[in-house]
C-alpha cells in the first residue's frame, strides 16, 4: 500500500513539484476519487475524507471509547483494536490523549489504516457481517463525550478585524488596536475544568458589573450574554518544560481542531479586565464540537496565510505557512423559533496569527504544552459586517440590534437562546466538517445562598 503523499508524488512525478503546493494538489485528486462502502451523503460532513476522532458511548454499554466518525455513523476503533483489525492499543480509553501523544507517524498511519478499511473495494470490513454489527453504530443512538482530558485551555485573540472591533467598541476610536497586537499573538490563560461538550446547558453568569464608573459595582446576573466563534487546536506530543517548539516545528504538535463557543459575560468583561484581561467573564463555560478534525483531513483546504505588516520577529517567521479555508457559521434560535437563523458567516483565513505562530509564541519561554492541551483561535471576524463572529460585534454593543425570524431583536443573548456554531471545508464533490457546537443559554441561578444576600 502507498501513502497518499508517496501516490501524490508519483502521479506528479517531478522533482520540481515535490513540494508542499503540488503534494497538496494530488492529494485532493486522490481524495475525490475515494469513497466508502458506509453511505454518505454529498453534504454530509463526515465522508472517507474527513473521519474525525471523538469519544462516545453506547446506550448498552456506558463506558466511553474512541470513534471514528463517517456519515451518519460511528466506527468503533475500541471493537477493531479488540479483534485485531486495527494494531494499536490507544481507542479503549475515555479520551485520546494517549493517541494525541503518540505523534504524527502513528496519526497518517492509523488514518491510513482506517481509510483503506473503510473504502468501497476493501471487503474486511463490508462483508463481515458479525464484525459489521458490532463495530458500526447509529450516530443517532451515541452520546458524545469530550474527546480528551483537557489539561491547560489557552485562548487566543487572533483575528485583527476582532481585535479592531472590540478596541473600538471598549475604548472607542484611539487605540483599537493595542500597539502590541501586530507584533504577538495577545492571548490569555483559560480555565480547563469548565470546558464542556457540545449539547451541555450553559447557566447565565452573576457578576459584578459597574456601567458608571462612578458608583460602587453591582452583583447580579450578567445582562450581556455572547457568545464567540472560534476554532481550536488539540496540541499532540507537545514540549518538555524549558525547550520551546520552533516555528517550523509546531505542526508536528497539532492534533486536529474543534469548534469552540468561548461564552462571554461582556458586562462582567467590561469591568473586570484591566489590567489582567479577561477572568470570571470567561470562566463560566466554554462549549467544543465532539469530532477532531485531524490536520491530514484538512491539509487539502490550506490557504496561505495574510501577509503580515511589520513583519514579526524571526522566532514568528515561517517560511511557509497557511491557514484553513473552513466556512464558518453561528446560528441563533429563540425558545420560539422552529430552527436556527445563521446571524454570521465567516472563514477561518481571516486569522491574522496562525496556530504555528500561536504555538512558537506560546512555548517560547520554556512553557510546556501537554497532550490535551486547547488553543483557541479567539474569536473570529471577517472583514464584513455580517461575518463578525460575537453578538458584541454584530448588534455593535446594542447600537444595532440583530432583528430574528420571530420578530424578536437582540443586542446580546435571552434565556432560552440557542447559539449552534457549525463549519466545513468544500472539496469537489464532498465536504469535511465539523458537525455541531451547539449550547442553550438557561436562565441564572436565582436560588443560591450566595445570590439571596
Ligand atoms: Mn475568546
Amino acid at each position: 500500500e502507498k501513502t497518499a503523499y508517496e501516490i501524490g508524488v508519483r502521479l506528479v512525478g517531478s522533482e520540481m513539484c515535490i513540494r508542499d503546493r503540488c503534494i497538496i494538489a494530488s492529494m485532493s485528486a486522490v481524495n475525490r476519487a475515494r469513497t466508502s462502502f458506509v453511505d454518505v451523503a454529498p453534504d454530509s460532513h463526515f465522508p472517507i475524507q474527513n473521519l474525525p476522532y471523538g469519544v462516545f458511548s453506547r446506550r448498552s454499554d456506558r463506558r466511553p471509547r474512541c470513534g471514528v466518525a463517517i456519515g451518519n455513523v460511528v466506527l468503533d476503533l475500541a471493537v477493531l483494536e479488540e479483534v485485531g483489525v486495527l494494531d494499536t492499543a490507544y481507542f479503549g480509553q475515555s479520551s485520546l490523549n494517549a493517541f494525541m501523544a503518540a505523534g504524527r507517524p502513528v496519526w497518517t498511519a492509523v488514518r491510513e489504516r482506517l481509510q483503506h478499511l473503510l473504502d468501497a473495494h476493501t471487503p474486511d470490513l463490508r462483508d463481515n457481517a458479525g464484525l459489521y454489527g458490532q463495530a458500526f453504530v447509529p450516530m443517532d443512538e451515541v452520546t458524545m463525550h469530550l474527546p480528551a482530558r483537557i489539561g491547560d485551555y489557552t485562548d487566543f485573540y487572533a483575528s485583527k478585524q476582532h481585535a479592531t472591533n472590540v478596541g473600538l467598541i471598549f475604548r472607542g476610536n484611539e487605540a483599537a488596536l493595542q500597539p502590541n497586537w501586530l507584533h504577538l499573538p495577545v492571548g490569555y490563560h483559560g480555565r480547563a475544568s469548565s470546558i464542556v461538550v457540545s449539547g451541555t446547558p450553559i447557566r447565565r453568569p452573576w457578576g459584578q458589573t459597574n456601567d458608571s464608573n462612578a458608583a460602587p459595582p453591582v452583583f447580579a446576573p450578567s445582562r450581556e450574554m455572547d457568545f464567540e466563534l472560534e476554532i481550536g487546536f488539540f496540541i499532540g506530543p507537545g514540549n518538555a518544560l524549558g525547550e520551546p517548539i520552533p516555528i517550523e516545528q509546531a505542526h508536528e504538535h497539532i492534533f486536529g481542531v474543534v469548534l469552540v463557543n468561548d461564552w462571554s459575560a461582556r458586562d462582567i468583561q467590561r469591568w473586570e479586565y484591566r489590567p489582567l484581561g479577561p477572568f470570571l467573564s470567561k470562566n463560566l463555560a466554554t462549549t467544543i464540537s465532539p469530532w477532531i478534525v485531524t490536520l491530514d483531513a484538512l491539509a487539502p483546504f490550506r490557504v496561505p496565510a495574510l501577509d503580515q505588516d511589520p513583519r514579526p520577529l524571526p522566532y514568528l517567521q515561517r517560511r511557509d505557512d497557511w491557514l484553513f479555508d473552513i466556512h464558518l457559521e453561528a446560528r441563533l434560535q429563540s425558545e420560539t423559533m422552529h430552527s436556527p437563523a445563521t446571524i454570521s458567516r465567516s472563514n477561518s483565513r481571516h486569522i491574522y496569527w496562525t496556530i504555528s505562530q500561536q504555538v512558537a509564541h506560546h512555548t517560547v519561554t520554556g512553557c510546556n504544552l501537554q497532550p490535551g492541551d486547547l488553543l483557541a483561535s479567539g474569536t473570529i471576524s471577517g472583514p464584513s459586517p455580517d461575518s463578525y463572529g460575537s453578538l458584541l460585534e454584530l448588534a455593535w454593543r446594542g447600537a444595532h440590534p440583530i432583528t430574528l425570524p420571530d420578530g424578536s431583536t437582540r443586542a446580546f443573548l435571552a434565556d432560552g437562546d440557542t447559539v449552534l456554531l457549525t463549519g466545513h471545508c468544500q472539496g469537489d464533490g464532498y465536504r469535511v466538517g465539523f458537525g455541531e457546537c451547539v449550547g442553550t443559554l438557561m436562565p441564572a441561578n436565582l436560588d443560591s445562598e450566595i445570590v439571596r444576600q
